[in-house]
């Protein structure tokens, strides 16, 4: 995939070979807008600034979230002339930092700084700033909010639908003191109460980039708010906040100080579907929390059958391992389609336990690709055809530590694959023996031979001044997740001098610093090894994707043609942020004229 030719929809990784290259990470202001998040990776002492446009009176939120490795965020708000304004470390609850209650005196841009307090490493953070106004809070007893207070209002109030009625949602955090899974259940049963009456599909993911973002999280202490939430039309879409501080229940409040989690959600959930509050007091989506109010009452119902039409949709949530379970079988049967080709499946084990995962193909002429994740979404194991028939097993894993980890499945090709159908997702406990034959995962690569006779030098150069070899291209290259040889001709002028640059790039910087433990780039000239010394690496971000670029300036050219030839190797699967890119080499190559 190029630069410039970037295709609509999920394509998000994309290998280029075209376009400007930057030699270097610029320090560029970035500019966030509300509700949109922005990941970083600070090593130890070192800091970020962004820019964001307030209006006077917009009532600020700003988070930064500790999002692996070693961070200790320290946000500042600066006025347009550089004046602090407030700062926080850790008031979003361990070590994020969380600022709120701030006022903008005057319409201006405002400069938010991220500091990384921790001693040593380094580590992800994601900022992200709001306006109160744009979150929907719930509040529990004596607050009011300003849609009850209007006796204008009668009944329900919409907001906009999703333009779709296939919703995923993550939960990316729950709170300790219960059971395993009973939040994860609640949450479903929350969804489902929504799902029993319009065509409304939940399915759970293990994906930040799921439509509905779910998290526990510091909001004003117990009571007043309990949860808040943003509308399908709102810049924060999708996001759901319960208050980590509330005295929560999972079910039917057992104290009269207990709030029940799945009134709450089912509440936050309306929200998120696109019902703003009602002035109908025996309403769900009444603004005030009552604990005999936990399901959709008629009103709120006539409301979202208003959005999404009536009729029975349902919830994927996540099949649970049985604790300790041995040869206990755990299945779920789902599709993968164009519009949903992969599923993320969270699984439970213990450390040093076995598991055999299996994917078969019950329906259509689907072609089933599985892909084991740890809960840092780090590729463990993966197989595409070693059950035979196109089905695919991963047989025998042993986790190392105990935890929740994610089976995802796929299809062949994953986003650029064709194939469709019904699958059955199998989890056995224990260690099974595999039967005789079955082949592995992974591909075998292939040495390219030089061909042509001709010659060029390559050395480092300033290589967004150059044309770039790209240009020469007869054709695009494909971007392919499975290893491939691919070649393209050209013609190039024998006196100048090129750009020749392949860039991988990920969906955050974080993924992108994962991805790269497992890449690297060689180039060749005519089969020759080009030196590291004359190849140039440079970091960028842009367009919601990190990106790094590798490249060699290409001066001198000698004979009549050249085959030039350069390897991006994974020494294992690389998760983009979306699609996973199986291990191996992809090889992309130019057979060029010389010219004169
Ligand atoms: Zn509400």
């Amino acid at each position: 995939m190029f630069r410039g030719k970037m295709l609509f929809g999920s394509l998000i990784l994309a290998l280029l070979l075209f376009g400007a290259f930057q030699a270097a990470a610029q320090d560029t202001l970035r500019m966030l807008r509300y509700g949109e998040p922005a990941e970083e990776i600070l090593a130890a002492g070192e800091s970020v600034q962004f820019l964001f446009t307030a209006e006077a009176g917009d009532r600020l939120i700003l988070v930064a979230n500790a999002k692996g490795g070693e961070i200790d965020p320290v946000l500042r708000l600066y006025t347009s002339e550089g004046a602090l304004v407030t700062e926080d470390d850790d008031g979003g609850g361990k070590r994020n930092a969380r600022l709120e209650g701030v006022t903008a005196p005057a319409a201006a841009t405002y400069t938010v700084t991220v500091f990384n307090a921790a001693r040593s490493g380094s580590g992800a953070v994601a900022v992200i700033v709001n306006d109160e106004e744009q979150l929907i809070a719930y509040h529990g007893g004596g607050v009011d909010s300003p849609f009850s207070a209007d006796p204008g209002y009668v009944g329900y109030q919409l907001s906009e639908p999703w333009r779709t009625t296939n919703l995923t949602y993550v939960i990316l955090n729950v709170v300790s003191g219960f059971p395993d899974g009973a939040i994860e259940q609640v949450i479903a049963e929350s969804f489902q109460a929504w799902a029993d009456s319009t065509p409304l599909r939940f399915t759970r993911v293990g994906d930040q980039n799921a439509d509905i973002v779910i998290q526990f999280t510091n909001i004003d202490g117990s009571s007043q708010v309990l949860g808040q939430a943003c509308p399908p039309s709102s810049p924060c879409a999708g996001s759901v906040e319960f208050d980590v501080d509330e005295n929560w229940t999972l079910y039917e409040p057992q104290a009269y100080d207990s709030i029940s989690l799945l009134g709450v959600a089912t509440h936050e959930f309306g929200h998120v579907v696109g019902l703003l509050h009602s002035s109908d007091p025996s309403a769900l989506m009444y603004p005030q929390y009552s604990p005999y109010n936990l399901q959709p009452s008629g009103d709120d119902i006539a409301g979202v059958q208003r959005l999404y039409g009536a009729g029975q949709g349902g919830v994927i949530g996540a099949p649970t391992a049985a604790p300790g379970g041995e040869d206990q079988g755990n299945a779920v049967v789902s599709t993968i389609s164009d519009s949903q080709f992969a599923e993320f499946w969270d699984f439970d084990v213990a450390a040093g336990e076995y598991v055999t995962i299996t994917m078969e193909a019950l329906s259509g002429g689907l072609d089933p690709l599985l892909v084991i994740l740890d809960a840092n979404n780090q590729v463990i194991a993966y197989d595409d055809d070693s059950a035979g028939d196109l089905n695919a097993v991963v047989r025998n894993i042993r986790f190392p530590q105990s935890g929740t980890y994610t089976a995802a499945a796929t299809r062949f090709e994953q986003a650029q694959g064709y194939t469709e159908g019904q699958y059955r997702l199998t989890l056995d406990f224990g260690f099974t023996d595999p039967p005789a034959g079955g082949s592995a995962g992974g591909a075998a690569t292939r040495t390219p031979s030089p061909t042509g006779g001709g010659s060029v030098t390559a050395s480092r150069g300033d290589l967004a001044a150059l044309p770039n070899l790209a240009e020469t291209l007869n054709g695009a290259f494909v971007d392919s997740v499975t290893p491939i040889v691919q070649r393209k001709t050209g013609t190039v002028r024998a006196g100048e001098t090129y750009a020749w640059s392949v860039t991988w790039c990920a969906t955050s910087a974080a993924a992108l610093e994962r991805g790269l433990r497992a890449i690297s780039v060689t180039f060749a000239i005519e089969g020759d090894p080009v030196p590291s010394s004359a190849v140039t690496e440079g970091r960028r971000e842009g367009d919601g994707l990190a990106c790094v670029d590798y490249g060699v300036a290409l001066a001198g050219w000698q004979g009549s043609s050249v085959l030039l030839s350069a390897t991006l190797r994974l020494s294992a699967p690389v998760l983009d942020g979306i699609s996973i890119y199986q291990a191996g080499d992809y090889i992309y190559e130019y057979a060029l004229m010389i010219t004169s």
